[in-house]
């Protein structure tokens, strides 16, 4: 039997094809439709937070918070330089610089302390990642952000549910932007969303979200907006993925004990860490093997891959990428870690025997290494 396990794939159920075809059916099938209402106010008392916008995509959900926070050309945003490109491309979508700073070696989230160093006259922002399902270090960025009176915008596109004590991701900024991409902790298809406790900043982003219609006279515009809305259709499918959020994350835990158990004693070999104050919520399982390169990593994937086991690697640090292209003396952390890592199959409807396997592979190859 030829095995073939996906790295991830989204938990559909009756409830989401009900809803969706609800929606369908209700004709309410573009932007305005009870369902968007319901998941922007579901989602926002998820969060704990006053406010939720939704938006096309995770993507425009950051640079929708950056446009209404007024960020633009001349300024600087600090992201950290392990992170998904969309991320650092937001920033540049407004004209604005990203200042790439490096990560911690256990969290695999922006470092503090390398923030201070990168702030300047021109820095109006920071934009810490909640990777691969860790929260990053909030407090500590808050407290250096209100030094520096930065704005701060969570990056929470792989995290929904995380916590650190009994905050959730999303109420930790001045706003946050989340992902509901098909291989998200919860997806819409395509999506996204923004939370927020300031009034202002909701409204601001909403305007613009639409173009920046005037609300009271139709069809005038005082500025250049943009057209980031969500459809009624896929909020339908978020309501409904929203009320099984509990399920997925204990599926999502479940998974990253079971290969933690498996996999424990292998030499060289660590899972996800998490901080003390930290709820992760193990969006991918990342396996990183100590001081492998990129080659050898490649070697093992292709060898999963053999075997029926997809896999992906961690991503390149930004500033080994064409446009942001900078000196990776800079960010060793970073540079020194993301050729180590391989995230496995952690998708929510995965048998218990297919991570066994899984982590049986991993153990015949990782002798060879
Ligand atoms: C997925 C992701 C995004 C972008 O979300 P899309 O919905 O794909 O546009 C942004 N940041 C991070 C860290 C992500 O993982």
């Amino acid at each position: 039997m030829i095995k073939h396990i996906p790295i991830s794939a989204p938990s559909i159920t009756q409830k989401e094809i009900d809803f969706t075809l609800d929606a369908v059916r209700s004709g309410w099938v573009s932007s305005l439709g009870e369902y968007i209402t319901r998941f922007e106010q579901e989602f926002a008392d998820f969060c704990g937070t006053s406010y939720a916008l939704t938006t096309s995509n995770g993507t425009c959900a950051l640079h929708l918070s950056l446009a209404a926070a007024g960020i633009g050309t001349g300024d600087e945003v600090i992201v950290p330089d392990f992170t998904f490109v969309a991320t650092a491309n937001a920033v540049s979508y407004t004209g604005a610089k990203p200042v790439l700073v490096d990560i911690e070696p256990d969290t695999l989230c922006m470092d503090p302390e390398k923030i201070s160093e990168a702030v300047t006259s021109r820095t109006k922002a920071i934009i810490p990642v909640h990777i691969f399902g860790h929260p990053a270090d909030m407090d500590r960025i808050n407290a250096i952000a209100s030094d520096h009176n930065l704005f701060v915008i969570e990056d929470a596109a792989e995290a929904h549910g995380a916590q650190i004590d009994s905050r959730r991701v999303g109420s930790l900024g001045h706003c946050a932007a989340f992902s509901f991409y098909g291989n998200k902790i919860i997806t819409t298809g395509e999506g996204g969303m923004i939370t927020t406790d300031d009034e202002k900043f909701y409204q601001t982003a909403r305007q613009l979200r639409d173009h920046s219609m005037d609300k009271e006279k139709r069809y005038w515009h005082n500025e250049i907006g943009f057209n980031y809305r969500m459809t009624n259709l896929q909020a339908a499918m978020g309501v409904a993925q929203l009320e099984r959020i509990d399920e997925l994350l204990a599926r999502k835990r479940d998974i990253f004990e079971r290969y933690a158990r498996r996999l424990s004693g292998m030499p060289r070999l660590r899972l996800n860490r998490t901080a003390s104050w930290a709820k992760n919520v193990y969006w991918m399982v990342c396996a990183q093997i100590e001081g492998i390169d990129e080659t050898t990593r490649e070697r093992i994937m292709a060898n999963l891959r053999q075997h029926g086991v997809d896999s992906r690697p961690y991503f390149y640090p930004l500033s080994d990428l064409p446009m942001y292209r900078n000196d990776p003396a800079k960010t060793p952390v970073t540079h020194r870690l993301y050729s180590e890592g391989i995230c496995l199959p952690s998708f929510f409807d995965i048998k218990e025997s297919e991570i066994d396997y899984v982590c049986d592979v991993l153990r015949s190859i990782s002798t060879s290494i």
